[in-house]
C-alpha cells in the first residue's frame, strides 16, 4: 500500500511557487492568503487564475491555491495536495451544507434562504453562494474561482439534489472586469420562485437587479433582535433596502415604521414586501431619500433608529474618511432617538474592526452629549462563519445603544 502522500502527489501536477525564506509561517498557521512580496518570483509570470502549489524555499509542499495579479497573489483552496476538480468541489460543498444543516437552515420551512458558501469562512476564498428557496445565486469575486464555475455548478447539483431548482451566476459586478465578457445569467434550471421565507416572514428577492446576491442575509439575527424590541414602538429604518428590518418591526407590533433608502427600486420592493406580509400600509411610510437629507428635514424622534449603511470603506486607504462618515451618521442618528430609545448601528466595512467601530460610536455619543449604554454587540450570523485563522473575515459589526 502506498502511503497517503504518494497517492496525493500523483493527483496534482500544478506548477510550484516557492516562498521566500521564513514567509511560510502565516500559511502554516492556515491563513489562506499569500501576499506577492512573500513569493520568490514575480507572480505576473503566471496567468491569472492558474492553480499552483506553494512550497517553502526548499520545495516542501504547503498549500494549493490560485493566482491573482494583485497584492494577494495566491488564495489557498487546500492545505493538502489535491486536485481542484469536481470531486474537490463536491467535498467542499458537502462540508458547507452539513454546517448549514447543523444550524437548522436546511429543510426549514420558516427560513428557506441562507448563505451556503461564505468565502474564506468556508475555506473557499473568492466564492459566495446564497440559496433562495432552491435557487443558488453565485458570486465569484476572482477570475480564479470563475474558471471553476461549471464544476461548482455540477457539485451544487450533486450536493443539493432535488433541493436545487436553479443556479444563477451573478459574478459580473464582483469580478470588476477581470473576466472580459462575463455576464450575469441563469446557468442551470428554472428559477420560478423568488419569494423566500425568513423566520416566517416573506421577502421577494430580486437577484438579477438587486444589490449583492439580492438580499442581505447577514442581518437575519439582528432583524430578529429588532423584532423583539419593536412592540408598540416607533421605528426609523434608514438604508432600509428592501425592508428587512421594517418588516420585522411591523410584524412584531411596531406602532409606526418609517423606511428610508436612496434607491427608488429598493423602496418599491420594500412596499411589495410589506404587502406580501399583509403588513398594514397605514402605519408604514417608505421614502426614497438620502438618509442625511431625511435627517435634516425631520424634527421627529423615534423609539428605535436603525443605521445600516453600505460599506463606507472598501480599502485601508479609505478608512479614515469612512470613520468620519460613521461618526457623522451616528451623531445624526442619535439626535433622532427619543429619551429611553434604542439605536441599532452597523458597519459592514471589513477594514473597520469592532474596537475602532465602538470608539467611533463613543465619539458620536460625546459629540451629541447623549449618554448611552451598550446593550448588544452584534455581528454576522453563523452561516457567514469566520475562519479563526482569517480574522479579516469578521466584517459585520453592530451595537445596540440604549440612549438616555
Ligand atoms: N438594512 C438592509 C440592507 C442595507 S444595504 C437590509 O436589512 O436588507 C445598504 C442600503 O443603503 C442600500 O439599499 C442602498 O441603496 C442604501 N443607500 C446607500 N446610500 C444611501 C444614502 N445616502 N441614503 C439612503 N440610503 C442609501
Amino acid at each position: 500500500m502506498p502511503v497517503k502522500n504518494e497517492i496525493c502527489t500523483k493527483m496534482n501536477q500544478y506548477q510550484s511557487l516557492r516562498l521566500k525564506p521564513g514567509k511560510e509561517r502565516s500559511l502554516q498557521r492556515l491563513h489562506p492568503w499569500v501576499f506577492s512580496g512573500a513569493l520568490a518570483m514575480d507572480i505576473k509570470q503566471i496567468p491569472e487564475g492558474e492553480l499552483v502549489n506553494i512550497t517553502d524555499i526548499n520545495g516542501a509542499f504547503i498549500a494549493t491555491g490560485y493566482v491573482q495579479h494583485g497584492s494577494i497573489a495566491v488564495r489557498v483552496l487546500a492545505f493538502e495536495k489535491t486536485s481542484i476538480d469536481t470531486d474537490f468541489w463536491i467535498r467542499t460543498l458537502e462540508k458547507s451544507f452539513a454546517l448549514r444543516r447543523m444550524l437548522g437552515l436546511t429543510g426549514n420551512p420558516l427560513t428557506n434562504c441562507y448563505r451556503l458558501v461564505h468565502g474564506e469562512g468556508d475555506g473557499v476564498p473568492g466564492l459566495i453562494i446564497d440559496i433562495y428557496a432552491g435557487t443558488a445565486v453565485i458570486q465569484c469575486h476572482t477570475s480564479g474561482i470563475y474558471l471553476h464555475l461549471p464544476a461548482i455548478c455540477e457539485a451544487l447539483k450533486h450536493v443539493l439534489g432535488q433541493g436545487l431548482k436553479a443556479v444563477y451566476d451573478k459574478s459580473s459586478e464582483t469580478l470588476h472586469g477581470a473576466v472580459p465578457g462575463a455576464s450575469n445569467g441563469l446557468i442551470y434550471g428554472q428559477a420560478d420562485e423568488n419569494v423566500v421565507s425568513e423566520n416566517g416572514m416573506k421577502f421577494r428577492v430580486d437577484w438579477e437587479t438587486g444589490q449583492k446576491t439580492g438580499f442581505f442575509l447577514d442581518q437575519r439575527d439582528n432583524r430578529q433582535l429588532l423584532g423583539q424590541y419593536s412592540k408598540g414602538k416607533t421605528v426609523l429604518n434608514t438604508f432600509a433596502y428592501t425592508g428587512g428590518f421594517s418588516v420585522y418591526a411591523l410584524m412584531n407590533g411596531a406602532r409606526q415604521v418609517d423606511s428610508v433608502d436612496v434607491s427608488k427600486n429598493a423602496i418599491q420592493l420594500l412596499n411589495e414586501n410589506m404587502a406580501l406580509n399583509d403588513a398594514s400600509a397605514t402605519n408604514h411610510r417608505g421614502e426614497a431619500a438620502d438618509t442625511f437629507s431625511f435627517f435634516k428635514h425631520t424634527d421627529q424622534t423615534y423609539d428605535i433608529v436603525i443605521l445600516d449603511p453600505p460599506a463606507f470603506a472598501k480599502s485601508v486607504n479609505a478608512r479614515h474618511n469612512a470613520l468620519m462618515g460613521y461618526k457623522r451618521l451616528a451623531a445624526e442618528g442619535l439626535k433622532k432617538v427619543g429619551k429611553g430609545g434604542l439605536l441599532f448601528t452597523f458597519s459592514c466595512s471589513q477594514v473597520v474592526d469592532s474596537h475602532t467601530f465602538n470608539q467611533t460610536m463613543l465619539a458620536a455619543a460625546i459629540e451629541t452629549g447623549r449618554p448611552a449604554k451598550i446593550l448588544h454587540r452584534l455581528t454576522q450570523p453563523a452561516d457567514h462563519p469566520v475562519n479563526i485563522f482569517h480574522p479579516e473575515g469578521e466584517y459585520l459589526k453592530g451595537l445596540v445603544l440604549y440612549v438616555e
